[in-house]
């Protein structure tokens, strides 16, 4: 493939934004070479400024659920677009929107609406500790929170010890109130919980782990996680970022069945354009300021665009659309099993729903651990493979794959095969 203008537009943004890019993933550090540069979408289609076409897997990184430029949604923003971009008061649409999420989602009784997953969930941690008094917070390995300072840590030395910071920047002083533990790991979890009895304000967690690739929670640790936060006062947090209206119209917490005592949202709410959301009981949610002492704010909180492009996507799922996904879903990832069988690549495929992983390595993975026991050398000739191809995954092999409804059996097919070829290469 010819990526000539992308190249020249990549040296052009290593001048201009640190690595070329505005998030760090898309620069392609993990599997090498350079990104291209996408100038239009549409459905289960991404074209490049080289006019190449691929068939997208990334999906915007999740809230692509409808495929690209779905013209409901487009249109959507279009008419709200034409009435003012921001108002700096409220605006109808933030209440449908709030209703809409507590509508679907049982635990969440009102919400705040932000700009980001990353806003979300800094504000929730914020308000988790604020309504508990407490300080603490316990994460786990592998579980993406977005880039909020205190929750930038991985693998502390030991489940026991203080977490330390994953990013250059971050004082150890913001962390020291982390305790990161494994993934999956209840006797971790009951030591933390039990050497830090009273002092822990939540635990926070991706129900579906879909940021080191995508791991699910064994049988009944959830179960587990709700259980100990009860007995100890403690708030459960689901970071559902990813998971929200993807997995289930109700999220994770509706297809695992729990009632987490926070939320958060984001990617497919938005419907493409920037947002975040946080929601939960009346009570705990009524400790944010105007009427309780915890601050959280945003100027653009509730943006009419975003607010119309969200509705609009949300108002487009239904049972249908969830199970076309499964089946979608179920597709693929029988294919990719088969193909790798047959080619005797050792390749272990995790998949919820619409999120899939495809790791190089045999055994299973439930955790950090196991997942970064997969060939990542490996991996990254797939991933080129595959762009070659014309099919454009996750430049990482700690990444979700998302299927979005404009993935159907013409696109599954045509992916199966070029999965075939690479795969009889690797
Ligand atoms: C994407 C993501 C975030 C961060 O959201 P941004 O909008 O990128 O800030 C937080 N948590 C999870 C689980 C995510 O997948």
């Amino acid at each position: 493939m010819n990526r000539e203008k992308s190249q020249k537009l990549f040296a052009q943004a290593l001048n201009a934004i640190p690595g070329g890019v505005n998030s760090p993933v898309r620069a392609f550090r993990a599997v090498g070479g350079e990104p291209f540069f996408a100038v239009r979408a549409q459905g289960a289609r991404i074209w490049d400024v080289d006019d190449n076409e691929y068939l997208d897997y990334v999906g915007t990184w999740g809230p692509a659920i409808h495929g690209h430029a779905n013209p409901v949604i487009i249109e959507a923003i279009r008419e709200a677009a034409g009435r003012g971009t921001s108002f700096g008061i409220p605006n109808p649409l933030e209440v449908e929107m709030a209703q809409w999420i507590i509508d679907a989602v049982p635990s969440v009784q009102k919400v705040r609406l932000c700009n980001s997953g990353t806003e979300a969930v800094m504000s929730a941690i914020r308000l988790a500790r604020g309504f508990t008094q407490r300080d603490n917070i316990i994460k786990f390995e592998g579980c993406y929170h977005g880039h909020v300072d205190s929750l930038l840590v991985k693998a502390g030395s030991g489940a026991l010890t203080f977490g330390n910071p994953d990013s250059a920047g971050v004082p150890n002083a913001f962390v020291q109130h982390t305790l990161v533990v494994p993934y999956n790991d209840e006797a971790a979890v009951r030591r933390v919980m039990e050497a830090h009895r009273g002092k822990v304000a939540g635990i926070i967690i991706e129900p579906v782990a879909g940021n080191a690739g995508v791991y699910e929670p064994r049988p009944g640790f959830l179960e587990f996680l709700r259980q100990i936060t009860s007995e100890h006062d403690t708030l459960l947090i689901f970071d559902e970022v990813m998971t929200g209206f993807r997995l289930a119209r109700g999220g994770a917490q509706e297809l695992y069945g729990i009632t987490p005592d926070l939320s958060c949202f984001g990617k497919i709410i938005g419907g493409g354009l920037p947002v975040g959301a946080f929601g939960g009981r009346r009570e705990t949610m009524d400790f944010l300021a105007p009427l309780g002492p915890v601050y959280q704010a945003g100027t653009l909180s509730g943006n009419p665009l975003a607010m119309a492009a969200g509705l609009a996507s949300l108002k487009l799922l239904n049972r249908e659309t969830y199970k076309q996904l499964e089946s979608s879903g179920e597709a693929l990832e029988k294919g990719l099993r088969e193909i790798a069988t047959l080619a005797k690549v050792p390749v272990t495929v995790n998949r919820v729903g619409s999120m899939i992983c495809a790791y190089f390595t045999s055994g299973s993975v439930w955790n950090l651990e196991d997942a970064m026991r997969s060939d990542r050398v490996r991996f990254a000739k797939f991933f080129h493979g595959l762009l070659e191809e014309g099919i454009y995954v996750a430049p990482s092999q700690f990444e979700a794959g998302f299927i979005s409804t404009a993935h159907g059996g013409v696109e599954i097919d045509l992916t199966l095969r070029a999965i075939e070829k690479v795969m009889s290469k690797l």
